[in-house]
């Protein structure tokens, strides 16, 4: 027990009401990733300045003309990945995940809760050497984050049961797609700058299925596969 009736975790009680409101209450009911928010300390992820606006309903900026997403953004991209289907086909195994445009390394962190081995690739040096270090004090051990064009994906670890894009592409990498197990779940925005739909495709023997999970204004992927 601490002293003072101090609460261990003081994000807990915002990060419950985060998850409750903005997650639980705009539908998502999948167990794992609510599970998942709700330990994630997300006021470690932001600038020390705008610790007091960590469970807000938006995205903010974390330096570098960069953003964390938005808490309702990151658990749709989670749930739509469909881990637990993918742990019920393959027992005893854990899922490996790519993570494209680490950014503060919250998502990535979210997907380490869910059971996933997480290689996160991040284009800028600064954003990616802050992130491994964040991840790291926080004690996130099965997360590796590497500093390079997320484009091409990441060859050394793959094929990867999911594969998350949080930087908005004008159209699926093709690496991405080579880089995905059969079974596996790709959720990435599609459009152009000013706006995209959140879209998962789902990758079973030769067919690949879409759906578009929800509209969606994302910071735009540089490198070889993104807008010029
Ligand atoms: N997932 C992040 C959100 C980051 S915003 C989070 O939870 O905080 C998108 C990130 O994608 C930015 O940090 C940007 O630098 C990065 N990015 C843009 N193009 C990229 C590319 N081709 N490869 C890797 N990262 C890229």
């Amino acid at each position: 027990m601490l002293g003072n009736g101090e609460p261990k975790d003081p994000g807990e009680a915002a990060r419950v009401g985060m998850v409750r409101l903005q997650i639980w209450g705009r539908g998502i009911r999948d167990p794992e990733t609510l599970r998942a928010l709700t330990r994630v300390p997300r006021e470690r992820f932001v600038p020390a300045g705008l610790r007091h606006r960590a469970y807000e309903d938006g995205a903010l900026s974390i330096g570098s003309g960069q953003t964390i997403s938005q808490p309702f953004i990151v658990a749709r991209t989670t749930a739509a990945l469909g881990l637990g289907r993918w742990c019920a086909a393959h027992p005893g195994e854990r899922p490996r995940v790519l993570d494209v445009g680490t950014g503060s390394g919250y998502q990535a962190a979210v997907l380490a809760e869910m059971g996933a081995d997480v290689t996160s690739i991040e284009l800028d040096r600064e954003l990616a050497e802050a992130a491994r270090e964040r991840l790291a004090q926080l004690g996130y051990g099965n997360i590796v984050v590497i500093q390079g064009d997320g484009g091409d994906g990441y060859v050394a670890s793959a094929p990867y049961a999911g594969i998350v894009v949080a930087a908005a592409a004008p159209r699926v990498p093709p690496p991405l797609l080579e880089q995905l197990a059969n079974g596996g779940t790709l959720v990435i925005p599609l459009g152009d700058r000013d706006g995209q739909a959140l879209t998962a495709l789902r990758r079973s023997d030769d067919r690949v299925d879409e759906e578009l999970l929800e509209p969606a204004v994302f910071v735009p992927l540089r490198g070889r596969h993104g807008f010029r």
